[in-house]
């Protein structure tokens, strides 16, 4: 059994206690939170740290396995110009991808992150997985335009599937990739897939203009894309991001959606309506750098949306490092409050992998991890540019 106390404890559910004391057992699980009140007593092998303690966090987005792409894409290049960057950018030597897979689980761990939503295409993370004490939500993406193709790649995800299925601390499902990338042929198997299990369903939504063009006309940068690769493909005639979700995913499904940069806030609070539970993921960095635009989070944050925030990969972003990517909003949306966002990078992460049941807030019987954020500024009651992270367990 172990007691840390510090300047505050941040719970997340309810609010800051001045001087705190958390009580854990060996297993990590709270077996007990004490608010001194204004009588600050040192309670015997108390461990007293100078900063705020908080929950470990919860990444709702990453792709762990395009580690090895970070710097290598070009920021500003928007949404075609990523993904040509990304699929072309070929790299067979496993070493070299192993290798950054380490490192960015490393970094994941030592910044404070127990739960990942984690995008996988293939089976490269497995073994580094299988050897993290990390938490890991695997959604299994499945993507391509080609109808012809559809039936190899839904065999190709079923075996990833079953692969991941064999990771212990882990849950697994199969996901649609976003609204503009896969056949009709495609969605039919997807979707039969993904509404016949109860597990969550994550798909980038929104992240681009190109993606309406494309959907609505046929036309613009995505289009220009599918038809360099020379393969057959259905162009689609007055779609919509919305559409294309409503019309595919159940509505008793829980949902994240990915980005959401150039939804209208009134989308967002409609899909918010339909779905039992849907999480609006933002991945700020991601959003900077190949678009140069971020979310309407303030409109979202009034209308009550649920808000989790995603790393995204290092192929867009410089650090897995939540409290970086908390930073980057603190500094671009100075009207939400700290702990508001705190509870996206916790709590609301956790709810949307569906683990909130031991992560996501300091209470008993959870074993949520326990952070410790340092070079707190204790009069705004939030982290300065120069904060650091460390975990306590
Ligand atoms: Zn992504």
């Amino acid at each position: 059994m172990r007691r840390f106390s510090a300047n505050y404890v941040l719970p997340v559910t309810c609010p800051p206690i001045k001087n705190g004391i958390v009580e854990v057992d060996n297993n990590g699980e709270i077996i007990s939170i004490v608010d001194p009140g204004r009588e600050f007593q040192e309670i015997h092998s108390t461990e007293f740290h100078n900063g705020v303690i908080v929950p470990g966090f919860v990444n709702a987005h990453c792709h762990l396995e395009l580690s090895h792409l970070k710097g290598q894409v070009k920021s500003g290049s928007g949404i075609a110009g990523f993904i040509k960057a990304v699929t072309e950018y070929r790299i067979n030597d496993s070493e070299v991808i192993e290798k950054a897979i380490q490192l960015a689980i490393r970094e994941i761990e030592l910044t404070g992150t127990v739960a990942v939503g984690d995008i996988c295409n293939t089976l490269d993370t497995f073994f580094l997985k299988s050897r993290s004490s990390i938490f890991f939500h695997n959604f299994i993406e499945v993507f391509g335009i080609n109808p012809l193709a559809a039936e190899r790649i839904i065999e190709n995800a079923n075996g990833i599937m079953r692969g991941f299925e064999k990771l212990q601390n882990s849950s697994t499902s199969i996901t649609p990739h976003s609204t503009y990338s896969l056949s009709n042929t495609l969605w039919k198997t997807v979707r039969e897939h993904i509404n016949k299990s109860n597990l969550p369903v994550s798909i980038h939504y929104a992240e681009s203009l190109p993606e309406f063009e494309y959907l609505m006309n046929g036309t613009g940068p995505l289009m220009e894309r599918y038809r360099l690769l020379n393969i057959p493909f259905d162009v689609p005639f007055e779609r919509t991001p919305f559409k294309v979700i409503t019309d595919n995913i159940n509505h008793n499904k829980d949902v994240l959606f990915i980005h959401n940069t150039f939804a209208s806030v009134e989308e967002l609070v409609e899909l918010n309506r339909i779905y039992r539970k849907a999480t609006f993921v933002t991945c700020p960095e991601s959003n900077l750098i190949i678009e140069g635009k971020l979310p309407d989070l303030v409109s979202m944050y009034k209308h009550g949306l649920r808000i989790a925030i995603g790393t995204d990969s290092l192929a867009s972003a410089t650090s897995l490092s939540m409290l970086h990517h908390i930073k980057l909003l603190l500094d671009n949306f100075t009207d939400i409050p700290f702990s508001e966002i705190l509870k996206w990078s916790t709590l609301n992460g956790a709810e949307a992998l569906n683990v909130s049941g031991r992560f996501g807030s300091i209470e008993i019987g959870k074993a949520p991890g326990l952070n410790l954020i340092t070079n707190f500024d204790f009069d705004k009651m939030c982290p300065r540019a120069n904060s650091e992270v460390r975990r306590l367990i």
